[in-house]
């Protein structure tokens, strides 16, 4: 049974609490549910790197959720935070955003539990090379595909492909999210935030939003936060507050989020960007605007300041940014929750095309992907506003039911209850 939602969840709590509402919807038997709820392989493993005269140890980590509809696939993310719950979360949430949107993998999620912007460069690849050294038989481009994640980008996904080729010849689609140069995807590096905001234009007739003019604030500014805001910008949207871990700015009128990702390019902090107005973090998401992108980490939207948003659609670029204390309060309030694993999808879709690309050895040009992935979220908005519609429930809960529903008809063909 679904619990009573709290507001300081883990992410593990949050999508368990999503898993169980669907599951309670769907009527799935208390046996399913342990299956459907447990990692298939949980690996942690010990990272080394050296600091001066001392050694730092972390660990790392690879969860793999559920493979019934094809090979694994799931983000790296570097940060001190990272623990084997939440990667145990974020794993399952893959399983059922593949299933969502159709695309032929299971779920799967890694990281290493280090302070990533206190590394240099060389200590960074020493501990990706690591990682990949000791999943070398968890991995593989039909068992296990990473792709990037909070602190990892397409030059740590270079280093995967190259330390996994060294040690089983050349394979490119061993992961996703790498340099076009070393067989990466056009598209896939603006592909999560581009994805976000098809979906948002996709859904704006129905809403009664037009993108021109619609006012956007957008909480972290890394790969998807940064897409996302040039992206609605270019699509006529203003973006009138961001914020990155260092801090938040607004512009009432709209910010360039192409001159503020030049600033930050120059080494200058996002508070110092001259074309804005500093504010404190904690107004950002109390700013008048139409639509709040989160695209930081998870449980940021929670019990405690979830009633201070004033957006009309809350549109989830980040994985699990809500609590399910926080979705209560904003359906009370009458705001849409575009859930994470419908919003951010566009990112494991354009993955999946990198992917078909290596097998295939054939590369497709960048406006071939705009529009294949435009089409597989535009089915996959119309199948979970037509099951929203159906059950009479939040969109959250309608994609999860579809997921869900995907993987057990998929686990039933395989004779795994058998
Ligand atoms: P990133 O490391 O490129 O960027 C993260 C951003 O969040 C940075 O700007 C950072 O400064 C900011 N941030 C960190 N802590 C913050 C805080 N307390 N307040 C405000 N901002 C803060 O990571 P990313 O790849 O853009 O991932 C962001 C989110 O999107 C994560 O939840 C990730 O799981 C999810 N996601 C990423 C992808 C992808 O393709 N990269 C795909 C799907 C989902």
């Amino acid at each position: 049974m679904a619990t009573l939602p709290r507001a300081d969840l883990s992410s593990y709590e949050i999508v368990n609490h999503h898993f169980d509402a669907a599951a309670d919807r769907l009527e799935v038997r208390d046996d399913l549910r342990d299956m459907l709820r447990t990692s298939r392989r949980e690996v942690q493993v010990q990272i080394r790197v050296r600091d001066g005269d001392h050694i730092r140890v972390f660990k790392g980590f690879r969860v793999q959720h559920n493979g019934a509809r094809g090979p694994f696939k799931g983000g790296l993310r570097y940060h001190h935070a990272v623990d084997l719950d939440e990667v145990r979360a974020l794993a399952q949430l893959m399983t059922w955003k593949t299933a969502i949107v159709g695309i032929p993998f299971g779920g799967a999620k890694g990281g290493i539990d280090c302070p990533a912007d206190e590394l240099g460069p060389r200590q960074i690849e020493s501990i990706t090379r690591q990682l990949v050294d000791r999943l070398d038989e968890t991995l593989g481009p039909q068992r296990d595909i990473p792709a990037p994640d909070v602190n990892t980008n397409a030059q740590v996904m270079a280093w995967i492909m190259d330390e996994w080729s060294k040690l089983h010849g050349e394979a490119p689609a061993i992961v996703t999210g790498k340099p076009i140069a070393l067989g990466g995807s056009y598209g896939r590096e603006t592909a999560t935030g581009r994805g976000v905001i098809d979906i948002l234009d996709q859904a704006a007739p129905d809403l009664g939003l037009d993108l021109d003019g619609l006012r956007v604030v957008v909480q972290g500014f890394g790969n998807v936060g940064a897409a996302a805001a040039r992206i609605a910008h270019g699509r006529g949207c203003r973006i009138v507050g961001v914020a990155d871990h260092s801090g938040a700015i607004a512009h009432p009128a709209g910010l360039d989020p192409d001159a503020l990702a030049q600033h930050l390019r120059g080494g200058g902090a996002l508070t110092e960007f001259p074309e804005a107005e500093r504010i404190d973090p904690g107004e950002l998401l109390g700013l008048d605007c139409d639509v709040l992108i989160p695209a930081a980490l998870g449980g940021m939207i929670h019990g405690e300041n979830a009633d201070g948003i004033r957006a009309r659609v809350v549109l989830e670029g980040a994985n699990s940014p809500t609590t399910p204390a926080a979705d209560a309060i904003l359906a009370d309030k009458g705001v849409l929750v575009v859930p994470d694993v419908l919003a951010n999808a566009g990112g494991v879709i354009v993955s999946y095309f990198e992917w078909v690309q290596n097998l295939q050895h054939f590369r497709w040009d960048e406006r071939d992907v705009h529009e294949r992935l435009a089409k597989i979220l535009h089915r996959s908005l119309g199948e979970v506003r037509a099951r929203a519609e159906d059950l009479g429930c939040s969109w959250r809960e309608a994609a999860y039911a579809l997921g869900i529903a995907r993987v057990v008809e998929a686990l039933e063909l395989r004779g795994a209850f058998g």
